[in-house]
């Protein structure tokens, strides 16, 4: 498939969650076995030669791919979850949203000090929940951070939001927020 052919595939739909929001809803790629390939193999293609030894997913969006391309790789996954879901020991990251904040966990022993981690989420909106998932591994001392998201929303500024966060900012397709 084409990255126009995939991005073609994204639905939009306004005022959701919230009224002036307009969602863009990847369960219309997934649902397509060429789409839901394509997100998987583009990721794995970028990166399969940087050294990766765990991929991370962010809660919840991002637990649909990271998986697999961490199978494909051939590494582990870890996930990056909400307060109080992990059972065994934590750290954590509380950042500010727009409205109020949010925290987030890992496993204080899934990541260790010779990790190269590849964290996957499905959007890049204003850059916040990526900008803390890049702190939360960094408490655990890994080596190096990449950031991969499927989609990064253009004009929300994001990708300057982590700017000297990560090794490499990569997004599969740019979509214009209102688009
Ligand atoms: P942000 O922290 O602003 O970069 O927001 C990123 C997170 O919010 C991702 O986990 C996305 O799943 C979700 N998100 C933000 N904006 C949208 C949107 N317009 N459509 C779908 N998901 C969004």
């Amino acid at each position: 498939m084409t990255v126009e052919e995939v991005k073609a595939l994204v639905r939009n739909v306004p005022d959701f969650p919230i009224k002036g929001i307009q969602f863009k809803d990847i369960t219309t790629i997934l649902d397509n076995p060429d789409g839901l390939r394509w997100l998987r193999d583009e990721i794995v293609l970028r990166y399969k030669d940087l050294g990766i030894t765990k991929v991370v997913g962010i809660e919840s969006r991002g637990f649909i791919i990271a998986p697999a391309v961490a199978m494909e790789m051939g590494v582990g996954f870890v996930p990056i979850r909400k307060p109080n879901k992990l059972p065994a020991e934590t750290v954590s990251v509380t950042y500010q949203k727009e409205y109020g904040e949010d925290t987030i966990q890992i496993h204080k022993d899934a990541l260790s000090p010779d990790d190269v981690v590849l964290i996957h989420d499905d959007i890049l909106a204003t850059g916040g929940s990526m900008a803390a998932a890049i702190d939360l591994v960094r408490k655990l001392g890994v080596r190096k951070v990449y950031v991969n998201c499927a989609i990064e929303l253009l004009g929300l500024h994001g990708r300057e939001y982590l700017q000297g966060k990560a090794e490499d900012i990569y997004c599969l397709m740019a979509l214009e927020v209102d688009e």
